[in-house]
């Protein structure tokens, strides 16, 4: 490798958020080198990218996968396995983008920061679980948490010029924006026929289905106001959510003196996953520019929290702290794969997160175990109420 080049291991590159930072990579050949990869079930796209970007480490889930996946590789590659696999390739580069989906995300994160790395973030799970220990490997020499998800990347931005001092002094409220999902203005009565057809349509992004089954609900906001308290150290309380329907003001910053700083631009992860890229250059980009020649209409309202009661869950879930937005992101998991698994309606899914939450203990979340005790839990009840 070049001097010059840094070293990326993307884990969960078989995903949404994995091939668009594929895309990044490939115009951006001569500054970033991709070293390191996992993936799930796509055995035959890990091989492919394996090969295209002659990439020297793999992570699989398991060691059926590792064999599937060496018949598949003609040359020499190391393929290590499970969750040490997945810490082991998060130490081994200058970048990490944890892609990967859900609370399976957790090695990557805490073994990216703990290892000093800079640690790109899309998989929002495995922060709003773990935040306590999260913040404790924050500050490892040469650690670096840069957000891709695209509200917290627009925060980051505008928070720039703001000294960083804790809990931002000067920081009247963060404004995440939400585009509303597919959802947006349905009664509930509507809400109660939902198919998951409508929850697969989302009208401005192409995300994997889990986030796009979270929007459609709100949880994904709700996830994303717990990932912004424990991201910029802001009380919940200081963090509102507001629908913008066209998703091009992607969140904003509103100072003690009545300014609001936005970050804009056309709906396109690349722009926020080649930002943690590059940062703190910015690349130049080939995803198309706003046009402001044409008229543009930029729309904001509040949230209907009746109909969407996921967000109400999260910001109890921020106030009672501790193992509780484990919890919460734990239970909707569970949810989320047995709508789509046509196991129950898209009204059950914030329903069961509710009552599988009704019997969480207070726990300040103090450990790994405890962590992984907590998760255990969540999903032993949420499994136990879709069983009644
Ligand atoms: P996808 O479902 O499209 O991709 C998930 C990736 O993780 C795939 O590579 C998948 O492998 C892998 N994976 C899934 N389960 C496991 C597991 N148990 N162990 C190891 N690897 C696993 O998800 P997205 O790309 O949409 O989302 C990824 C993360 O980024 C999520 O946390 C999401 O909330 C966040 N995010 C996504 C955005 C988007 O635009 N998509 C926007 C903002 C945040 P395989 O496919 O091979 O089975
Ligand atoms: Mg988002």
């Amino acid at each position: 490798m070049s001097p010059s080049r840094r070293s990326v291991a993307l884990l969960g590159a078989t995903g949404s958020i994995g091939v668009q930072t594929l895309d990044v990579l490939r115009h951006e050949s001569e500054r970033f080198e991709l070293t390191a990869i996992s993936g799930g079930e796509q055995l035959s796209e890990l091989a492919a990218i394996v090969r295209e970007f002659n990439v020297k480490s793999v992570a699989v889930k398991s060691a059926e996968h590792r064999a599937t996946l060496g018949e598949l590789i003609s040359r020499e590659v190391s393929i290590v396995v499970g969750e040490e696999g997945l810490a082991q390739l998060s130490a081994s580069a200058d970048v990490v983008v944890n892609a990967v989906l859900g609370f399976a995300g957790l090695p990557v994160t805490l073994g990216a920061l703990g290892a000093g790395k800079r640690l790109a973030l899309a998989n929002k799970e495995s922060l709003v679980a773990a935040a306590p220990l999260v913040a404790n490997v924050r500050h490892q020499p040469g650690a670096q948490l840069v957000p891709i998800d695209s509200e917290h990347c627009a925060i980051h931005q505008c928070l720039a010029s703001s000294p960083a001092l804790p809990g931002y002094p000067d920081v009247r409220r963060l404004l995440l924006t939400a585009s509303g999902g597919p959802f947006r203005g349905w009664s509930a009565e509507q809400l109660r026929g939902a198919t998951k057809a409508d929850a697969l349509r989302h009208p401005t992004w192409s995300m994997g289905d889990k986030i796009t089954v979270d929007s459609s609900t709100l949880m994904n906001k709700g996830l994303e106001v717990l990932e912004a308290t424990a991201l910029f150290g802001i009380d919940a309380a200081r963090v509102d959510v507001v629908v913008h329907p066209q998703s091009i003001v992607h969140s904003m910053v509103e100072y003690v003196d009545g300014s609001v700083l936005a970050q804009l631009s056309r709906p396109d992860m690349r722009l926020p996953i080649a930002y943690s890229l590059g940062l703190p250059q910015r690349l130049t980009h080939h995803w198309g520019d706003l046009d402001f020649t044409q008229t543009m209409e930029l729309n904001f309202e509040p949230p209907d929290r009746e109909a969407f009661p996921a967000l109400g869950l999260a910001y109890e879930a921020a106030r009672l702290g501790g193992a509780a937005p484990a919890w919460l992101s734990a239970a909707n998991e569970v949810a989320v794969e047995a709508f789509l698994a046509d196991a129950i309606a898209w009204c059950d899914i914030v329903a069961l997160v509710a009552a599988t939450m009704d019997h969480y203990v207070a726990d300040p979340l103090d450990s790994l175990a405890s962590l992984h005790e907590n998760d255990e839990a969540a999903r032993r009840w949420a499994r136990a109420s879709l069983e009644n």
